[in-house]
């Protein structure tokens, strides 16, 4: 059973992410960047609007994830053959072509955990921005900070580049919806999480709590 250990003379510190230098914490006027004392790395920073960039970025993001999962992403066409690949295709075939592993990777930071991720910092900035941040946003932020580890859009958006280069000698290739509404979701998911100040987000859940 877990036992609850109280730290509350650290309640007003923080710590450099770079050097592990304990600083006592301020209060920051927007767009305004505390910096270690020792190291010069960016310890806090107050962003303008955070809560309101992260609600439309990742309402932008959502509106991209089902085209961009359900629309081809890619057609070409090799030695007479043709066909069309969407990213949910793309996980069937690896499944049945027996790469039960790389298809559930590819399921899990691909297609299910940036939905979720962006699900998780919508739901927290909504409960930031009518001040009702209760016990659940906690539960929701510990889970967002354990998810953000599998997203990895990025690195499956440098996997269909490099096909799209091999593949490009080798017939004719065409760039579909799809490939724009998944780089669209990639990078209105990137701004929510540059966005999302979880030291504002812990602030706000302790005076409120
Ligand atoms: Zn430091």
């Amino acid at each position: 059973m877990g036992r609850e250990i109280n730290n509350a003379q650290y309640a007003n510190l923080l710590l450099c992410p770079d050097c592990d230098l304990l600083i006592d914490k301020v209060t920051l006027s927007p767009n305004e960047t505390a910096v270690c004392s020792r190291c010069q790395a960016k310890v806090l920073r107050h962003p303008k609007n955070s809560v309101n960039k992260v609600i439309a970025f990742a309402l932008a993001g959502l509106l991209f994830y089902l085209p961009a999962n359900f629309l081809p992403i890619m057609s070409f066409e090799l030695l007479g053959f043709e066909a069309t690949n969407t990213m949910l295709n793309g996980v069937s075939q690896l499944f049945n072509e027996g790469y039960y592993w790389m298809a559930f990777l590819v399921l899990m930071c691909s297609v299910l955990v940036p939905l979720f991720e962006l699900g998780l910092l919508l739901t927290i900035a909504l409960q930031m921005k009518f001040n009702k941040t209760n016990s659940l946003t906690t539960k929701l932020l510990l889970a967002y900070q354990h998810l953000s580890e599998w997203g990895m859009l990025e690195v499956y958006m440098l996997g269909i580049l490099v096909a799209y280069i091999k593949m490009i000698t080798m017939g004719s290739i065409l760039v579909d919806m799809g490939l724009f509404c998944f780089v669209g979701m990639l990078v209105s998911a990137l701004l929510t999480a540059s966005c999302f100040d979880t030291q504002h987000a812990f602030d706000q859940l302790e005076a409120n709590a």
